[in-house]
């Protein structure tokens, strides 16, 4: 694999556009913090998911990486940048959980790499069976990127929620084995108007007391062009937050980093154009 285009932005966030053997194209991101390198790494050549928010949803599935082209993308960051990645996420292109064998297979390469457990975390839209034999396989933490709090508008921006209700995804996130110090990471992408007002922080709360030790991550979403969702207001979003933390429940909004990369799993598009902020 190579570098097909590399872009950094002004607070060192590096966005890479990676070529594989047969000419596809990944994106990866690097995401650096005060105390930590984040690689947020694909596992897929587009999605099938289709989420309706979701530029990589938008390009279909053409096919999954090998558990050596995921791991490469790892390598190749801390090679283009130098620096040494401490935290990996799975939200990239693809649906790493519907890539089930070489995404384990890369989390154990990873690992033999000296990332511990707590260090990984694979983001999912849901597969039930797959979240309970991921729990039985490899230690990890898990992310689920939930966007909605009821059936009936979470079917309709993600679209395998029709097959996986509600309930049964919530029934194997219970199942897997959160250790300590690990919490279910849900990832909440705010579409304004969509999913972001007071009726669905109401609804969001009383889902989420079904399940003990989550983190939420409001993430204020980024309008890709073509795609006809919207960006909410910072206050929205902060008046979300707080009701959440009244509720009890451990709340971030995920500010923006850099080139506005990696805001949940998978809004990387290889159409999308790359720009060096
Ligand atoms: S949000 Fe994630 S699971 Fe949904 S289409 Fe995009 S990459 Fe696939």
């Amino acid at each position: 694999m190579k570098v097909a285009h590399r872009a950094i932005a002004k607070d060192g966030t590096e966005k890479y556009l990676v070529e594989l053997s047969d000419g596809k194209r990944v994106e990866c991101v690097l995401i650096k913090h005060k105390r930590t390198v984040c690689a947020c790494l694909s596992s897929q050549v587009g999605c099938a998911m289709k989420c309706a928010f979701c530029a990589t949803g938008r390009m279909g599935f053409t096919r999954n990486l090998t558990a050596d082209e995921i791991v490469g993308q790892f390598d190749l960051m801390e090679r283009e940048s130098g620096v040494k990645i401490t935290n990996v996420v799975f939200m990239g292109m693809g649906e790493p959980l519907h890539n089930y064998d070489n995404v384990v297979a890369a989390i154990r390469a990873l690992q033999k790499k000296g990332l511990s457990w707590q260090k990984i975390t694979v983001s999912t839209v849901g597969l039930p069976e797959k979240i309970r034999q991921l729990g039985r396989d490899v230690q990890c933490k898990l992310a689920l990127s939930l966007h909605a709090p009821t059936d009936e508008l979470r079917s309709g921006l993600v679209p395998v929620n029709a097959r996986y209700p509600l309930r049964d995804v919530l029934a194997a996130c219970l199942d897997f084995p959160l250790r300590r110090k690990s919490e279910l990471m849900i990832e909440y992408v705010l579409l304004a108007g969509v999913n972001d007002g007071d009726e669905h922080t109401r609804e969001l709360i009383a889902l989420l007391r079904q399940i003990p030790f989550v983190v939420v991550n409001l993430i204020p979403y980024n309008p890709v062009e073509g795609i006809g969702f919207a960006r909410p207001s910072l206050e929205s979003a902060e008046a979300m937050k707080a009701a959440l933390i009244k509720a009890g429940f451990k709340t971030f909004i995920r500010t923006t980093k850099g080139i506005d990369a990696s805001a949940a799993c998978g809004m990387l598009s290889v159409k999308k154009k790359v720009v060096p902020a």
